[in-house]
């Protein structure tokens, strides 16, 4: 399966790792695919294999016009022949978002509903497990403990054993649920929010976790930019300087903020001499797309 395939690390070299004696590593979890999330991916293993025992084999999910989680369930679908529907959150737009082709373009079946019908009352969502009774029910973002087990997957990874510090982009937190499940306890998980006063972040985790890990991960969160999917021009230079550096693209909406932070803290001498930072890059670069050209270098 695409969640059982070995994960890549690239060592990265600067005067700033040198300078406080740590060295950074970045796991190419965007090599998976250049459109789908590498995260995402992961996340799914679970569900998919559900849906591939079930008879019809089908899936159903959700998320907005944006969402990397529906192009990733839309492509591992199809790649396995598994019928798949999109609920989209809000009307039908004029002009579809890159995000809502590359859904269809993998043979995802759209299907748009208002914001009120979206959102997840106990009354709507007892409407769509009824309509959808004979589906594999994924929620949106993966967000559950299976996803948070598919996650988990990605520690299988050799490359991940030896570092001692293991940061990622937090937007539901399944991934980083996923991750301090098969961390091991030397080993300091770092989550970067890129919302904006993630307060339920505890909450979050125990329900991810099934509340069977102790281990609490530490949180870098003053690297939002503004909030989810907001950016700075500052945001924007980083960007191109560290695709310039370092040759590798990163997103606007996760990955540029986890990297930002890392580097930043890096500077300011959180990180102990000795370290090997591993930074997980989940992916996310078609979101760029919606950027207006020459933006960016890459
Ligand atoms: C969805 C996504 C994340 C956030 O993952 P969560 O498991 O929801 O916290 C991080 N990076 C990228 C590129 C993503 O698409």
């Amino acid at each position: 399966m695409l969640s059982d395939q070995p994960v890549k690390l690239n060592t990265l070299h600067s005067p700033l790792f040198t300078q406080y004696g740590v060295s950074m590593h970045i796991a190419r979890l965007d090599l998976l695919h250049p459109i789908v999330s590498g995260n995402k991916i992961f996340k799914l293993h679970y569900f998919i294999k559900e849906a591939l025992k079930s008879s019809p084999k089908k899936i159903v999910t959700f998320g907005g016009a944006y969402s990397n989680h529906l192009v990733a369930t839309a492509y591992y679908c199809q790649s396995l022949g598994i019928q798949c529907i999109g609920i989209v959150r809000g009307e039908k737009p004029a002009i579809l978002s890159h995000t809502l082709m590359h859904c269809l373009d993998y043979g995802m079946e759209l299907e748009y509903i208002s914001r009120n019908d979206y959102t997840r009352t106990e009354t709507n969502y007892t409407v769509f497990k009824e309509k959808y009774k004979d589906c594999t029910i994924v929620p949106e973002g993966g967000y559950s403990h299976w996803g948070a087990m598919g996650a988990a997957k990605i520690m299988d990874n050799e490359a991940l054993h030896s570092a001692t510090h293991i940061c990622m982009a937090v937007g539901t937190a399944t991934t980083l649920a996923g991750i301090v499940l098969n961390a091991k306890p030397t080993q300091e998980v770092i989550g970067i929010p890129v919302i904006k006063n993630m307060n339920d972040l505890p909450d979050r985790l125990s329900f991810l976790t099934n509340d069977s890990t102790k281990k609490i991960p530490s949180f870098f969160n003053d690297y939002h930019f503004g909030g989810y999917s907001k950016k700075t021009n500052e945001l924007i230079e980083f960007m191109n300087a560290f695709y310039t550096e370092f040759d590798i693209p990163t997103d606007f909406v996760y990955t540029a903020k986890m990297c930002y932070g890392v580097l930043d803290k890096i500077s300011e001498g959180y990180f102990p001499k000795g370290s090997k930072i591993c930074c997980l890059h989940t992916g996310g670069l078609q979101g760029n797309a919606s950027l207006s050209k020459g933006t960016l270098v890459f």
